[in-house]
């Protein structure tokens, strides 16, 4: 998303906020509830070239969001329950699920002691190769690779492209072409591109995911604790919509063997990667269905509705965006009328509607 974008949205959902659209939109929109996606929870402040940013929230602020969610009237439950919480009487309170994707130590270290002040529960996704030191988190090795290059040379689509990353303004364009330029193509290809631009600029991506994921002993320990539970995330963490279909599904069953596996326990949530429309559809949600998730989760935008009950492995989730900490946004994101709004420009363009 364009700097112009974020700038754009962030200007109308301050506007939303002054002009109380979120209480006034509420009983129209007002959905049975929702999941929140969060990456990274850490304290330190963001950096001038950090675009993965928006995958980062401070501790203070998820604080002060379970304490809206709570003050709000939501029911914070655990993602395991949302069936039956689906299934159950329509004038319950509103509920809210927390979940994290990726398996990041900061998980354990920063937002769990939040979570056990509110003593609220949360659900954590690992891709079954993450913890055993085959992770490849190429979106942050580009990162990392651009932090400290001066210049990148790569080929896009068959075509060389040079581009200047001096400055913090070249550092944000070179990322943003080539990151939604390797997520057009092949995965394994994408992947292997940024492994070259590392080893060039000596960046090791090894120790970058070392450094940043848990292991099977620390994921172990975390899940005896009673506020946390765990789902599956794939194996190698695909976008599986670009998967041919047997690759696709063996990644979505032998995750889901891997966590129940590891943890000596049933697992039975996933979460697609990247999660949107390019990276999951109705074949690879009928591919969760089909082994045995009873609830799959997607980056989709939107609040949870009674109609999901027969969509248990596509559910729409809210980003906790790290470009938008600021608790007027994630009130004005809770009440739905974004989603209202957003699809209402859907049905007056003729554009296809939400999912
Ligand atoms: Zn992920």
């Amino acid at each position: 998303m364009s700097r112009n974008t974020t700038s754009l949205i962030k200007a109308a959902l301050t506007a939303m906020h002054y002009a109380r659209a979120d209480s006034m939109l509420a009983p129209l929109t007002g959905g049975a509830g929702v999941i929140f996606t969060l990456h990274h929870v850490r304290p330190e402040p963001p950096q001038p070239f950090e675009p993965n940013r928006i995958l980062k929230i401070t501790p203070d602020f998820l604080d002060a969001v379970l304490t809206e969610v709570v003050r709000g009237g939501f029911d914070v439950v655990a993602l395991d329950d949302v069936p039956q919480r689906l299934a159950g009487e329509s004038d319950a309170p509103p509920f809210a699920c927390f979940t994290f994707d990726d398996g990041y130590r900061d998980n354990r270290d920063f937002a769990l002691p939040v979570f056990e002040k509110h003593g609220l529960p949360f659900t954590v996704f690992v891709p079954g190769d993450f913890p055993s030191g085959k992770a490849d988190l190429w979106w942050l090795v580009l990162e990392e690779t651009i932090r400290v290059a001066n210049k990148i040379e790569i080929s896009l689509h068959g075509l060389p492209r040079d581009f200047r990353t001096g400055s913090l303004a070249e550092k944000m364009h070179a990322f943003h072409q080539i990151y939604w330029g390797l997520r057009r193509i092949d995965e394994d290809d994408a992947r292997m591109i940024v492994a070259g631009l590392a080893s060039a600029h000596g960046i090791d991506g090894r120790a970058l995911a070392d450094d940043l994921l848990m292991t099977w002993d620390e994921i172990r320990a975390m899940a005896h604790h009673p506020l946390v539970s765990f789902g599956a995330h794939t194996n190698g963490h695909y976008a599986l919509a670009k998967l041919p279909e047997a690759r696709a599904r063996a990644e979505i069953v032998e995750s889901i063997a891997t966590l129940s596996r590891e943890l000596g326990r049933p697992c039975q949530s996933f979460s697609f990667p990247y999660g949107d429309v390019t990276a999951a559809g109705e074949r690879e949600f009928r591919m969760a269905a089909d082994a045995g998730a009873s609830v799959a989760v997607t980056t989709r935008k939107g609040l949870v509705h009674a109609r999901h009950k027969d969509r248990m492995t596509a559910l729409p989730r809210v980003s906790l965006n790290g470009d938008y900490q600021d608790m007027r946004f994630v009130k004005v994101f809770m009440s739905g009328a974004p989603f209202a709004l957003r699809d209402a420009v859907k049905r007056l363009t003729g554009a296809p509607a939400a999912a």
